[in-house]
């Protein structure tokens, strides 16, 4: 009897390791072929424009404040228990945090102050092939769980007036399965967020996979980046996050923030943008290595400065600009800077 129990036991560990096997080798496969794709997809320049402007998403009044919009508790798989996670962002001088616990409401506003305050948030697995694997999204300002889950409901979820993220696209964690399918992302309709800068994903990956979508939604409907601490462990805190310029310290006032892109991700570096005659003026603390990078994701200036400015063209798509203090080997990532053309804007008006 007892022989048959251990028998019929073992039997079953082989054939769930047999199946994560199985799931490990197809989706990593299934990755490896995503990253070849996302090198193939062509990103097309728009017509020059002779007579155009500048959307400036920061051109709006307010401070910059520091958040972090990717977090984990002990109430899913971080190591921090929610109290002193909250400790950790505040002493470091945050005034949001998103608490985004797995498939988990984690709510905890006992210690918002006038200058700090929680954001309620959950990780969503989006199920695929089965339980607990599958992509991820970040819901942000939500006031409880949903029962959609599927590949299915992505744009009807996406399309929620909450602040929704496609999270670490270029990801293998999972055994692969958190990895986003560009060509799944391209035939959604309702994206506005993505991560760029997260541990878990590989930057160079998650920026192409911006830059497809940003392609494909135009200046009309643009997707803002994101970076992120996605923190799990002591280790992972104040390693990378946006910071937000508003007016105050809301909930309302950060949604309305987020939305219009008036943002950046950095991982300690500052720095004001303005246009001024279709001229972009980079100013930093410091003389960093700032690059200004068009639709296409190629470097179209660089230089070493802590003033430094770039003249539009016309013909760039969109510019945006990636600040490198190179000592330290930290970054700014800045929104994109859209060319629109003056009568479409004067028309839309
Ligand atoms: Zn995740
Ligand atoms: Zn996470």
């Amino acid at each position: 009897m007892i022989k048959t129990i251990v028998f019929i036991g073992v039997c079953l560990i082989a054939l769930v390791l047999i199946i994560i096997l199985f799931v490990y080798l197809y989706y990593i496969k299934r990755a490896k072929n995503i990253e070849q794709r996302l090198n193939k997809i062509e990103i097309k320049m728009y017509n020059s424009y002779k007579d155009f402007k500048i959307k400036n998403p920061y051109d709006y009044k307010g401070n910059y404040y520091k958040a972090q919009l990717h977090t984990h508790t002990k109430e899913s798989d971080g190591k921090i228990i929610t109290k002193n996670l909250i400790k950790e962002y505040k002493d470091r001088g945050y005034n949001f945090l998103a608490i985004t616990d797995h498939n988990k409401i984690t709510i905890n506003n006992n210690y918002d102050t006038e200058n700090f305050i929680t954001i309620v948030g959950e990780e969503m697995t989006i199920i695929d092939p089965f339980w607990p694997l599958g992509r991820h999204l970040n819901r942000l300002f939500v006031k409880g769980k949903i029962s959609k889950n599927r590949l299915t409901d992505v744009d009807e979820i996406l399309n929620s007036t909450n602040i929704n993220i496609i999270n670490h696209p270029a990801t293998i964690s999972g055994l692969g399965t958190q990895r986003w399918d560009i060509e799944f992302l391209l035939k959604l309709n309702n994206i506005k967020f993505i991560e760029i800068n997260n541990h878990f994903s590989d930057e160079k990956s998650n920026l192409k996979y911006w830059h497809i979508l940003l392609n494909k939604y135009g200046p009309q409907k643009p997707i803002w980046a994101l970076a992120v601490d996605d923190t799990h462990k002591k280790e992972d805190i104040n390693k990378s996050w946006v910071m937000v310029k508003t007016e105050n310290i809301t909930e309302k006032a950060l949604k309305k923030a987020l939305n219009r892109g008036s943002f950046y991700c950095t991982q300690g570096v500052d720095a004001e943008f303005q246009i001024f005659n279709k001229k972009l003026s980079v100013k930093t603390n410091k003389r960093y290595k700032i690059d200004y990078i068009n639709k296409k994701n190629e470097i179209v200036k660089s230089e070493k400065s802590n003033n430094s400015f770039y003249q539009f063209g016309g013909d760039e798509g969109f510019i945006r600009i990636e600040v490198i203090n190179t000592n330290d080997n930290i970054k700014l990532w800045s929104q994109p800077f859209w060319i629109v053309d003056k009568r479409d804007e004067v028309i839309g008006c």
